[in-house]
């Protein structure tokens, strides 16, 4: 139960904070921030932020500034530790009957809202103790601008939609990826320090702070909760029955109506309703999802002053706390069956793929504004004009969807040692795995690929690459140093969306594998004919078998194929060309029977 004064509290930052600051309130004039001190329009360059994260590390036995990383360019990853009885390592935090909670702001660096926002609520529970209560269940990591380099490719014209802050950071790194599309695949090296991080301190929920673009309305904070399939199903159920359920009208008695993430079904048509689902775990609450941890996306609007930005992010954050708080209990019970429920997914068949379901919808009040649809004298093309005026609208929302793609859960994966771009990540994600001493040769089930395509351009430094998949059954042989991952490990679901093709992010998908599509020995064409006569001169069953699929035309009119149909049917083919390359050992007691190393790898 939370005491109503921090509450009345509360009311009175609003009042005051931001714009109209009150040092003593604030804590003293040394923790004023940058962003008060300009009146809400500025957001501070990374010296600034260090200094200040040094003057709130002195001011309070409560935080503690540490650094997870050193960004390409040379920066320190700065990350808040606030626990109120200085438990500020993840052995200590998770002793008792805390929850961690992970914020972080900046992983775009212009949408720093969730920064400024973030400083302050700090200095609240930690300084001037106004929201101490927050902190009663609660353990807060907060990574103040998680794209560091990026937050210094400073400019008042990165974000062409934004109304401020005045200078803002840059979308992507200094090599330009996006690090919210980096979770699974792992390449940034300030996603590798994230997930050391993440793995070090096993987050019991996690948030993203960002700005979205997209069409007008009135709202200022939209979000998106992973509360799908993707996830264990009960953590699924907090989210949506439990969090949501005492977030949503909170936030609006606060003054911030939320709704979900604002994707319309029609690009700027309110009308025609709004999509949610789970996001792929290239998005980093796509991937907590994944890994069965309750994930929030704040999106706060483009449109809307900086100030008022920050304060919606500022509520949604202390808002969240403030039910973790009450549900902190709940929550452990929750995530601990989950663990423990993903460590026994092996022989179920788990979601991997989602499509929107058009047939099921809800309608929902949503505060829009009036619009119209025009055409643009110089492009030629549609235009849509958002009023000011505001608009309750009756809107269909389709949060339901059907699943694109399954995969029974295998008792284990077995990757050949040579994989390196495969098990480097498997020890970024901290997946567990053993390895085999001696070379072992067996039957396992994979697939074998047809139809392989490739993107034209290239996404995120890659070239995404589409398949048809048919499983099969194939004697391969993994030699010593193979890698053995069990799935009977809390991180089971990630595991599977890694390795199975079907899965929209699969490494494989990445163009990381793309050499097991290739072939790599040719005939020549005339050495392929003496071949073919002394085939067929040997084995009268393949005459038959020849004669039988001529009668397919479009084998018997093309050359290369008739070539190709004799060439896989020769002892030269070469059968790793499209086979993928990992196996899956479906039967958990072939794993007695194999060399496995002993202790973890
Ligand atoms: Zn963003």
């Amino acid at each position: 139960m939370q005491a109503l004064p921090w509450k009345i509290k509360l009311l009175s930052l609003f009042v005051l904070g931001f714009t109209s600051f009150d040092p003593a309130f604030a804590g003293g004039p040394d923790l004023v921030t940058d962003f008060e001190k300009s009146g809400g329009k500025a957001s501070p360059a990374y010296p600034e932020v260090m200094e200040y994260l040094k003057r709130l590390d002195a001011a309070s036995p409560w935080v503690r500034v540490e650094t997870f990383g050193r960004s390409p360019e040379g920066r320190d990853e700065p990350v808040v530790i606030v626990d109120r009885h200085g438990r500020f390592t993840p052995a200590k935090a998770h002793s008792g009957e805390n929850v961690v909670v992970l914020v972080q702001a900046g992983i775009h660096s212009g949408e720093i809202d969730g920064q400024d926002a973030g400083l302050m609520l700090i200095r609240a529970m930690a300084v001037e103790k106004t929201l101490a209560p927050l902190l009663d269940h609660v353990t807060l990591l907060f990574i103040p601008m998680y794209n560091i380099d990026g937050h210094e490719r400073r400019s008042a014209y990165n974000r062409p939609n934004q109304n401020g802050p005045e200078i803002q950071g840059f979308r992507a790194t200094a090599v330009n990826l996006n690090l919210n599309r980096d979770y699974v695949k792992a390449d940034c090296p300030e996603t590798r320090s994230w997930l050391d991080l993440f793995n070090k301190w096993q987050p019991d929920f996690f948030v993203d702070c960002h700005v979205t673009d997209g069409a007008d309305y009135q709202y200022v904070v939209t979000y998106s909760a992973e509360q799908w399939a993707s996830t264990d199903s009960s953590v699924a159920a907090w989210t949506s029955n439990r969090y949501l359920k005492q977030l949503t009208p909170r936030m609006a008695e606060g003054g911030f109506p939320i709704v979900p993430y604002v994707n319309f079904r029609a690009t700027n048509e309110a009308k025609s309703g709004i999509e949610a689902g789970p996001a792929t775990p290239r998005f980093s609450t796509g991937y907590c999802a994944l890994r069965d941890r309750p994930a929030l996306l704040i999106e706060t609007h483009m449109l809307k002053d900086y100030a008022t930005r920050v304060k919606g992010t500022y509520a949604m954050l202390q808002h969240t706390l403030a039910v973790i708080n009450s549900e902190h209990a709940a929550l452990r019970d929750v995530i601990a069956a989950a663990d423990a429920r993903a460590a026994a997914l092996e022989k179920k068949e788990i979601p991997l793929a989602f499509e929107v379901d058009h047939t099921d919808s809800v309608m929902i009040d949503f505060l829009g504004v009036d619009y119209s649809w025009g055409k643009s004298d110089i492009t030629g093309d549609k235009w849509v004009h958002f009023t000011k005026t505001p608009r309750t609208m009756k809107i269909p929302y389709f949060g339901k969807q059907t699943v694109t793609a399954t995969a029974v859960v295998p008792a284990a994966y077995i990757i050949p040692a040579a994989w390196t771009v495969v098990i480097d990540r498997l020890v970024a994600h901290g997946i567990k795995f053993t390895r085999l001493d001696k070379a072992v040769t067996m039957d396992v089930a994979t697939y074998r690929f047809s139809n392989a395509k490739w993107a034209a351009k290239p996404f995120e430094g890659h070239h995404e690459v589409t398949f048809d998949q048919t499983p099969i059954t194939e004697k391969m042989t993994f030699p010593p140093g193979s890698v053995v991952v069990d799935t009977a490990q809390p991180l089971a679901r990630l595991i599977v969306n890694l390795l199975e093709p079907a899965a929209p992010d699969a490494l494989v998908r990445w163009d990381y594998m793309d050499s097991c599509f290739e072939q790599k020995e040719y005939f020549e064409n005339y050495a392929m004919e003496d071949v073919i006569r002394k085939m067929l001169a040997d084995d009268p069953k393949l005459v038959a078998d020849f004669k039988a699929a001529k009668a397919d035309t479009s084998l018997a009119n093309h050359p290369d194929k008739i070539r190709r149909w004799f060439y896989e049917r020769s002892p030269w083919y070469e059968k790793t060309a499209g086979l993928y390359p990992i196996g899956r050992i479906v039967d958990r007691s072939v794993l007695q029977t194999l060399p496995l190393h002993q202790g973890r790898s």
